[in-house]
């Protein structure tokens, strides 16, 4: 029986920070947190799957999306838009699934206005350097959207203020352990138990 309401978990920071690698690697070591799939209008990369990374989709399509109030939030990044489907998110948290969006900080943002009892990780680099280097590392970007990544980079960080919790990604373990850390506490909030 499940005996808790589902919680709302939002990561965000800077782009190459290891958002994604922190978040894969939370999702590998706790049952029962569903990830949302967000829409975007960025062309896949090499080995990205429709419907599995993102719901890959046309300009045109994601305009119809946010006219018919289909997206929880959405936010042009880095050039290209993404949006959380609302669907999936209010039905899990109904059902008393936890659920886990991996967004920008302007997505963070318009999720916080709509959902403020949502709990609000920012995932921070170690140092601008560090950051750089592992934007170039990954090999995905060009070096004008690296400097673009880097360039947003502090702008960011002046939203941090908005956040339950900062979490240095600094070793990965590190950072994967607090992050699962602060899931399981939030599930033990007595607020979010149906304790009668
Ligand atoms: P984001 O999702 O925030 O854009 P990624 O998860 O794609 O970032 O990580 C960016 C790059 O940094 C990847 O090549 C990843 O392997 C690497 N990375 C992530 N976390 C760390 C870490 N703690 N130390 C060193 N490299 C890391
Ligand atoms: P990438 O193109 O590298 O997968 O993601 C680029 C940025 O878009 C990352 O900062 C990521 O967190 C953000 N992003 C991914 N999905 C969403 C979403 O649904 N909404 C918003 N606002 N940002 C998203």
């Amino acid at each position: 029986m499940n005996t808790r309401k589902g919680i709302l978990f939002v990561i965000s920071g800077p782009s190459g920070v290891g958002k994604g690698t922190v978040r894969n690697a939370v999702l590998s070591k706790l049952d029962d947190v569903q990830m949302s799939i967000s829409a975007t209008t960025r062309p896949p990369r090499n080995g990205e799957v429709d419907g599995v990374d993102y719901f890959f989709t046309t300009p045109g399509r994601f305009q119809q999306m946010i006219a018919a109030g289909e997206l929880l939030e959405w936010a042009l990044v880095y050039g290209n838009l993404y949006g959380t489907p609302c669907e999936f998110v209010s039905s899990m948290l109904r059902k008393g699934k936890d659920v886990l969006l991996e967004i920008d900080i302007q997505g963070a943002l318009q999720v916080k206005k709509k959902m403020p009892e949502g709990i609000f990780i920012f995932i921070a680099p170690p140092s601008v350097e560090e950051l750089s280097k592992r934007l170039c590392g990954r090999g995905n970007d060009s070096a004008e959207s690296i400097q673009l990544r880097l360039s947003a980079c502090q702008e960011e960080m002046d939203h941090i203020e908005y956040y339950d919790y900062v979490v240095v990604n600094d070793r990965i373990e590190n950072a994967v352990e607090k992050v699962r850390s602060i899931i399981i506490a939030e599930r033990c909030r007595r607020k979010n138990l149906n304790l009668g």
